[in-house]
C-alpha cells in the first residue's frame, strides 16, 4: 500500500472546497460523469487506432445512490488508471489544479461562476470520504484503489475490479443528504447531463404491474446521446428541429424558425438557435438558451455571452471555447466571447435575410411574431440594425408590408411637408383613432400600424436613422398641420370672435384632462371640432412608462388641445347665437375694457417720461387700481362667456361628440351625451 500527502501548497485544501462554491455544490456531479464520459471517449479513441482490441463491451455510465450506506457511485468502462497514473491525476495534477483554481478566484466567490476547473476535487464539497476504485485498460494492469478522507492524507492499495474502467464512490457528509435523494440526482442528471454524448443509466424504467409502478429489468437511460446541435444541418429535416425543440421546452409554443450554427475557425461554436413567437413582454421570454460547453450543461443565463436582444431567443449553444470558470465582467471583455457575439448576431442576421429572400410571404406572415425581437435588436446592436434595416417591415392600416425603403418611396411624394420634412403617419389602436386614419386616408395619405411594445423606442431610433423624417400619430395634431403644406386658409371669424369662443368652449378645462382651447381654420367640411393630444407630450409620457428615465412626464396630467375649426358652419352658428343672447353685454363690457385700456396706456406712457422716485405713490395707487378694474372686467367677461357655452346645449354637444370620436367620453359623461342628444332630436 502507498501512502502518502497530496498538497503541493496548502495545508489543507478541503475546508476551502466545502466553504467554496456553497451554492454551486451540486457540480460535483457534472464534474465526475464528464470525467467518466472523457474516460469512455479516450478509450473509444484508442479501440478506432487499434490500440485497443476486441470488444469494448456495454459503455454506459451508471450513477447509483446506496441511501443506507449514504454512498453515490459513478461508475465508467472507460480506459481506467493504473497506480502511478491513480497517482499523477489525482494527487499530483487534479490537486495542483483544484489548488491553483481556489487560489485564482477565492476573492469572487460572489459573482463566480463555479463551472469547470475544480474538477474531481470538488466531490470533496459534498463528501467527508472519496473512493475511488479503477483498473486501467492496458493489459495485467492491476486493480487499484486510492482513498481519501477529506484530511491531505490519501492512500492507494491494490484491489479487485473484474473489468476495465473507474468507480468513483463518495461518502455523502451529513451536510450534503438532498444528494441521496434519488429525485435531487435525476434532477441533477436531466440539468447537466441531457445531452452528454455517452449513455448514462440511472435506475430502472419502470411500468405498471398489478396497481403500482414496478422496476423492469431495462436500464433507465437519462441522456439523448446525439442531440440535434451535434448533427449534420444536412442529416436534419424540419420535424427533426421541431422535436429537439419539445425536448428542450417541453411546454413551449411553436418556434417560427431556427438557425443552425456551425464554427470551426477561429473559435468552435455550434448550436441551434430558435425564434420563438414574442407577441408581448419582453422579460419574460429572455434567458431560455442553454450553454453547452462539449454538451454538458453549463448554464442557462447567457447574457454577457450573447448581444441582450439575442437572449430572446431560444436554443442551445455549445462551445469549448467560452472561458466559464471567470466572472461575467471579464466575460464581456474576452475577445473569444466577442468574436462569438459578433458572429451569432451576423449569422441571426443573414438568416432573416435570406428566409426574407427566399419566402417573403411567408416571413411576412410571421413578421408580427418575429418584429419584437428585431426592434430590439435594431434599437441596441448598431451592426444588426445595418442588416436589419434591409428586410425589417413596417405594417400600415391596411395591413400591408413594405421595407423601409419601398415605405420611403410610397409616401416620398404626397408626405413631404413644406419644410421637405417627410412625415410618417402611424397610429397605435385602428379602433380607438379610426377618425383620424380615415381623415389621413381620405387625403390620400398613408398610415402605419405600430402598436408593439418598442414601437415608441423604434420611431425615435428611426428618426435618428432616417434623413429628414419623422413620425407623428394621427391624432396629434388636425390632418393639415401635421403635414404642413403651403397653402392657407381664411377663417370665417375674426380673431375677436374667436378670442371669446375660446371661453365658450373652455368648459371641460376642470376635468380631470387638461383641454387647450385653439382655433384651426379647416374646410367648412371638417368636424367642427377635433382633439388631439401633441405627439411630443405622447411620445415623453409612453417612454417614461416603459421606464425610459423620464419620470417628470409620466407625473403630468395628459394635456389634449380642443382644436375648433372656426369655418364650420356649427361654429360660426355658436358665435352667432352668442352675438344675439349676450350681444348687449358684451358691448357694455368691451366699452368699459377698452376705455380702462385707454387710461391705463395713458398713464403708463406719462409715468414712463419721469424718473420712478418722481412718481408719487397716490399716482402709483391709482394705476394699480384701474389695472385691478381691468382685471376683474375681464375675467366678468370670461364669466358671461363661460356661462353662455355651459348653457349652450349645442356647444356641450359638439365637445362631446370630438370627445366620443376619440374614444374619450366614458361614465356620467356619456350618459348625459345621450339624454342631451335624445332631447335634441
Ligand atoms: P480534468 O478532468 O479537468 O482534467 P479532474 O480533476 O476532473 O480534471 O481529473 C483529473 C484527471 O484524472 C483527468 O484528467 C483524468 O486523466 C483522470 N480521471 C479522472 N476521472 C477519471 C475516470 N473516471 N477515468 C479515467 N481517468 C480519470
Amino acid at each position: 500500500m502507498q501512502k502518502g500527502k497530496i498538497g503541493v501548497t496548502t495545508e489543507n485544501i478541503f475546508p476551502i472546497i466545502k466553504k467554496f462554491l456553497y451554492s454551486d455544490h451540486e457540480i460535483f456531479l457534472r464534474e465526475l460523469i464528464s470525467n467518466a464520459v472523457d474516460a469512455t471517449q479516450k478509450l473509444k479513441a484508442l479501440y478506432a487506432a487499434g490500440d485497443v482490441r476486441g470488444d469494448l463491451g456495454d459503455l454506459t455510465i451508471r450513477v447509483n445512490v446506496d441511501k443506507k450506506k449514504k454512498t453515490i457511485k459513478v461508475t465508467d468502462s472507460g480506459i481506467g488508471m493504473t497506480q502511478e497514473e491513480l497517482d499523477k491525476y489525482l494527487n499530483q495534477i487534479a490537486f495542483s489544479s483544484a489548488n491553483e483554481f481556489l487560489d485564482k478566484y477565492k476573492d469572487q466567490t460572489n459573482n463566480l461562476i463555479g463551472h469547470f476547473g475544480l474538477g474531481f476535487y470538488s466531490s470533496f464539497m459534498v463528501s467527508d470520504k472519496v473512493e475511488v476504485i479503477s483498473k486501467s485498460w492496458q493489459e495485467g494492469a492491476p486493480a487499484v484503489k486510492w482513498t481519501c478522507d477529506g484530511s491531505p492524507e490519501f492512500t492507494i492499495e491494490e484491489t479487485e475490479r473484474e473489468a476495465r474502467g473507474t468507480d468513483v464512490i463518495l461518502h455523502i457528509d451529513k451536510d450534503s443528504k438532498e444528494f441521496l435523494e434519488e429525485n435531487r440526482v435525476e434532477q441533477l442528471l436531466k440539468k447537466y447531463c441531457k445531452f452528454l454524448p455517452i449513455e448514462i443509466a440511472f435506475g430502472k424504467e419502470q411500468e405498471w404491474k398489478d396497481g403500482k409502478y414496478i422496476d423492469t429489468g431495462k436500464d433507465k437511460i437519462i441522456n439523448n446521446t446525439k442531440p440535434a446541435w451535434t448533427v449534420k444541418p444536412a442529416d436534419l429535416k424540419d420535424e427533426d428541429y421541431q422535436k429537439f425543440y419539445r425536448e428542450l421546452y417541453p411546454m413551449g409554443d411553436e418556434p417560427l424558425f431556427n438557425i443552425h450554427l456551425n464554427v470551426d475557425y477561429p473559435f468552435k461554436l455550434t448550436g441551434i438557435l430558435y425564434f420563438p413567437k414574442i407577441k408581448n413582454n419582453i422579460e419574460i421570454q429572455k434567458n431560455k438558451i442553454q450553454l453547452y460547453c462539449n454538451q454538458v450543461f453549463v448554464t442557462d443565463s447567457v447574457e454577457g455571452i450573447v448581444p441582450e436582444f439575442l437572449t430572446l431567443l431560444h436554443g442551445v449553444l455549445d462551445s469549448p471555447d467560452i472561458p466559464l470558470n471567470v466572472s461575467r465582467s471579464y466575460l464581456q471583455s474576452d475577445s473569444n466571447v466577442k468574436k462569438i457575439s459578433v458572429h451569432i448576431t451576423k449569422k441571426v442576421a443573414d438568416r432573416l435575410n435570406e428566409i426574407f429572400k427566399n419566402n417573403r410571404g411567408e416571413f411576412e406572415k410571421k413578421w408580427d411574431n418575429l418584429k419584437l425581437f428585431i426592434e430590439f435588436g435594431m434599437i441596441t446592436e448598431e451592426k444588426f440594425y445595418e442588416k436589419a434595416s434591409k428586410f425589417a417591415l413596417l405594417k400600415n392600416t391596411d395591413d400591408k408590408y413594405f421595407t423601409f425603403e419601398e415605405y420611403e418611396k410610397l409616401i416620398r411624394d404626397n408626405q413631404t411637408d413644406k419644410n421637405k420634412t417627410l412625415v410618417y403617419l402611424y397610429s397605435t389602436s385602428k379602433t380607438d383613432q379610426y377618425t383620424y386614419i380615415d381623415k389621413a386616408k381620405k387625403k390620400g395619405y398613408d398610415v402605419l400600424h405600430l402598436d408593439g411594445q418598442l414601437d415608441v423606442h423604434l420611431i425615435n431610433h428611426l428618426e435618428t436613422k432616417f434623413k429628414e423624417s419623422r413620425f407623428v400619430r394621427v391624432d396629434s395634431d388636425v390632418i393639415e398641420k401635421l403635414i404642413m403644406k403651403d397653402e392657407k386658409r381664411e377663417s370665417k371669424l375674426s380673431d375677436e370672435q374667436k378670442e371669446d369662443l375660446k371661453s365658450v368652449f373652455n368648459i371641460k378645462a376642470k376635468s380631470k384632462e387638461l383641454y387647450n382651447v385653439v382655433f384651426e381654420a379647416l374646410d367648412e367640411n371638417e368636424a367642427p371640432i377635433i382633439i388631439t393630444q401633441s405627439e411630443f407630450m405622447r411620445r415623453m409620457k409612453d417612454m417614461s412608462q416603459l421606464g425610459g428615465g423620464m419620470n417628470f412626464y409620466g407625473d403630468l396630467p395628459d394635456s389634449y388641445n380642443l382644436v375648433v375649426n372656426p369655418n364650420h358652419n356649427l361654429v360660426v352658428k355658436i358665435s352667432d347665437d352668442l352675438r344675439s343672447a349676450e350681444g348687449a353685454k358684451l358691448d357694455d363690457n368691451q366699452k368699459e375694457r377698452k376705455r380702462l385700456r385707454e387710461e391705463i396706456d395713458f398713464m403708463e406712457k406719462e409715468h414712463g417720461k419721469r424718473k420712478p422716485e418722481e412718481v408719487s405713490q397716490l399716482e402709483k395707487d391709482d394705476l394699480e387700481k384701474l389695472r385691478k378694474e381691468l382685471t376683474d372686467i375681464e375675467s366678468k367677461r370670461k364669466e358671461i362667456l363661460e356661462g353662455y357655452g355651459n348653457g349652450n346645449k349645442l356647444v356641450k354637444q359638439l365637445v362631446d361628440l370630438a370627445l366620443l370620436a376619440n374614444n374619450m367620453l366614458r361614465g356620467e359623461d356619456l350618459s348625459t351625451f345621450v339624454r342631451r342628444s335624445v332631447e335634441l332630436l
